[in-house]
This record gives structure tokens, sequence and C-alpha cells, in this order.
């Protein structure tokens, strides 16, 4: 089996629920290990690309510590949370790798403008020395126009979470930016990766 291969996963939003904040009107992710929920199937459809000889890597920003929002205590018990929700199911995850940076941090320990922040590929490329993959044979899966933007920067296949809207599209256009598929979920992700490895580039071409 090849072992060179990764599915690259933001975590918020592609793996686990973001949250919505009723009073702030804000979407967020999840800051205590009990509002760590896995997306329904997400663990299912990780299970099949795991099978299909793929590792599983997790590549987010967690900016949470460095914004004051959560102690790094309390960001390790949500990492924990996630990886026993997902080897409840079977899943075994084979990196986690988190930026906990921000330019702007509360907290001057992480106040940095880093490599590894997404849009920037340092989480990625990092993953890809220590995992000895090779990027073109990989996927970078996430549900914000900053994980195509890694994903890319890294020079990996890249599929954006998210309903095709007119609209998406435009900003796409605008970024000049154009993922290699589309999903809206991880199941729907894994079928394009399992049933079609490596072609979406030359089926985007065949319809233009
Ligand atoms: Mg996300
Ligand atoms: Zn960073």
């Amino acid at each position: 089996m090849n072992d060179s291969k990764a599915v690259f996963l933001d975590r918020d939003g592609t793996v686990v629920e973001l949250l919505y904040d009723e009073e702030s009107g804000y979407i967020d992710s999840a800051v205590r290990a009990e509002q760590i929920r896995l997306i329904p199937g997400a663990a299912e459809a990780l299970r099949r690309l795991k099978s299909a000889g793929y590792k599983l890597i997790i590549v987010s920003n967690q900016p949470g510590v460095a914004k004051g929002r959560m102690s790094i205590e309390e960001f390790e018990e949500t990492r924990r949370k996630m990886k026993n929700l997902l080897a409840a199911k079977g899943v075994t995850i084979d990196g986690e790798y988190y930026c906990l940076h921000h330019p702007n941090a509360l907290i001057a320990e992480y106040r940095k403008v880093c490599d590894c922040r997404k849009p920037r590929s340092g989480l990625i490329l990092k993953a890809v020395h220590e995992h000895g993959l090779k990027p073109e044979e990989c996927y970078m899966v996430g549900d914000d126009l900053l994980d195509i933007k890694a994903g890319k920067a890294a020079g990996c296949k890249t599929i954006l979470l998210s309903h095709i809207t007119g609209m998406l599209m435009d900003i796409l256009d605008k970024e000049g930016l154009h993922p290699d598929s589309f999903a809206r979920n991880l199941d729907q992700v894994s079928n394009v990766i399992l049933q079609a490895p490596f072609m979406h580039s030359e089926k985007r071409q065949d319809r233009d």
C-alpha cells in the first residue's frame, strides 16, 4: 500500500461542528471539550479514507488560546475529546498540526506573524516532511478559502466543503481560486477521493 498519501483536514466546520453564538451572532469554534461534536457522518467517511490507505492529518488554525478565549489546557482537552469521539467510531488520526499564533494575540507568547497560520502552507509542509508524504498525492479539505489557499500553496489537491452557489463562484473567481472539487460534507469528500483519485483537474478542463 502506498503510504505517501494523506488527507489533510481542517478541524472546525470540517470534522467538528462550528458553534453559533446567539448573543454575538458569530459563528465560532469550540473552546470547551463538552462543545466538541463530530459532524454527522464524518467518522464513517474518515474510516473509508483510512482503509483506502490515506493518512488522516488535522491542520488547523486555533487562535483561541492566543485570544484569551481558552487556556492551553482547555485546548488540549478539546483535542482529546475529538480524538476520543473518533476513536469510539474506530478512527485514529495520524497527525495533528495546529497554529496557535495570531498576529494580534492578547497573549504575547502567541503574538506572531508565522508561517503556519493558514492560508500559509507551513502546517501542511511540516506534516508532509514528518510523515514522508508526496503533496501531489494529498488532498487538503476544508470549509474555508484559507484551507484551499494553504492546500494549493503546499501543492496538494483541494476540496472545498460548501454548497455551490453563484455567490461562492463569484468570490472564488475574484480570488482567482479554483478548488479541484467541491463537496458538502466528508461523506461526499470520500466519494470524490475514492472514485477518481487525481482526475479532478482534468475533468474540470473538459467542462470548460
Ligand atoms: Mg473550518
Ligand atoms: Zn502559526
